[in-house]
């Protein structure tokens, strides 16, 4: 497959805010001279949790926030869990530029949606390393996008990269990053000695047409996972999230031929796919109306069962043929792929 020569354009913020702690780090000077010789707005603030985002409603400020960047010191560095996907969150940045309606991340973040770039990545990592040491001999895995896509922001910070390079130097520790982004060249060359596991998010074109604005294109996603299989990296695929509607199966068919036809034969020998359904809560619902009011996505309850923590799926009648098929599909073309988990 060639290589697709238009790549999604990189993200740079019309307006970033400092903490002033952040400046005393290198990164964090390093970011406020980019972007000021970028021509980028600067400001300071105290605390990068707390930025106000102008815009009399919500709608307004939600897409000026995402056109905006805090730069700041993460404070709380206690290991969360990230089921089903990993022990732990390595939470490197927050939020991402892209804008897909469905964001696992609308309710969680609500108002403070701007790109979030942290500078003590030493300290994170340092946080990382004790949560290893407590668990050997067992080996701890992290995942790096529970909060952000790391690919799309590290032209800015390069932190997924020292992530990387620290996981590589881990016997006990691994990393899993998950992205919509086609901005993979950076982290190609990377000393990660088979310890971080690059997935991509992908989903059928009609999807991605209609509900992930800002992302890479289905083609963009699979050129760059061949790049990331080409530089030694362990493989796979999240399918998320799973939506049913008019010609659905014929979608995900077409998308893993896709998929099927970009790979080469070594990259099957080693390949995960991760299924996770569509979900929403009350809240996050109310939130993407407000965000995108004229979005497609099918938010209604009278299909949907709740699953608990104010979560709705789909009822068990259609989850099931939705596992089914999606399960079939993927082993028919990928017979030694493994498959992780569908929620
Ligand atoms: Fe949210 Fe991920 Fe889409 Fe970014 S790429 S908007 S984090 S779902």
């Amino acid at each position: 497959m060639q290589i697709t020569e238009i790549q999604t354009t990189l993200f740079y913020p019309e307006e970033a805010v400092f903490e002033p702690e952040a400046l005393e780090y290198d990164l964090g000077r390093r970011l406020y001279d980019d972007f000021r010789a970028r021509g980028i707005r600067l400001k300071t603030a105290p605390s990068h949790n707390r930025l106000e985002v102008p815009g009399t409603d919500y709608c307004t400020r939600f897409h000026r926030a995402k056109r905006m960047a805090a730069v700041g010191v993460k404070r709380s560095l206690t290991p969360q869990p990230c089921r089903p996907s990993a022990d732990y969150r390595l939470i490197l940045n927050t939020s991402c530029p892209a804008k897909c309606h469905y964001c696992y991340l609308a309710a969680t973040l609500g108002e403070r949606t701007y790109v979030r770039l942290y500078v003590n990545i030493d300290k994170i990592l340092r946080a990382a390393k004790q949560s290893i040491s407590h668990r050997i001999p067992e080996i701890t895995t992290f995942e790096a996008s529970s909060s952000s896509d790391p690919v799309a922001l590290e032209h800015l910070t390069g932190a997924l990269r020292r992530a990387i390079e620290f996981f590589g130097k881990e016997a006990h520790g691994r990393l899993r990053v998950v992205t919509k982004s086609d901005h993979v060249e950076s982290l190609l060359g990377a000393a990660h000695q088979g310890h971080t596991r690059f997935r991509f998010s992908i989903n059928t074109e009609e999807i991605i047409n209609e509900h992930e604005e800002g992302t890479a294109p289905l083609e963009g996603r699979l050129d760059a996972a061949v790049r990331v299989h080409g530089a030694g990296y362990p493989l796979g695929f999240i399918v998320a999230p799973l939506i049913i509607y008019e010609g659905w199966q014929s979608g995900y068919t077409s998308m893993l031929d896709k998929l099927a036809a970009s790979l080469p034969e070594a990259a099957m020998r080693d390949l995960t796919f991760e299924l996770i359904m569509h979900r929403f809560t009350q809240r996050s619902r109310r939130l993407i109306l407000e965000r995108f009011p004229d979005t497609t996505l099918a938010m209604d309850t009278r299909d949907r069962i709740h699953k608990g923590f104010g979560k709705y799926v789909y009822e068990p009648q259609k989850a099931q043929e939705l596992e089914g098929v999606l399960r079939s599909l993927i082993s028919e073309r990928f017979p030694e792929a493994q498959i992780e988990y569908f929620t």
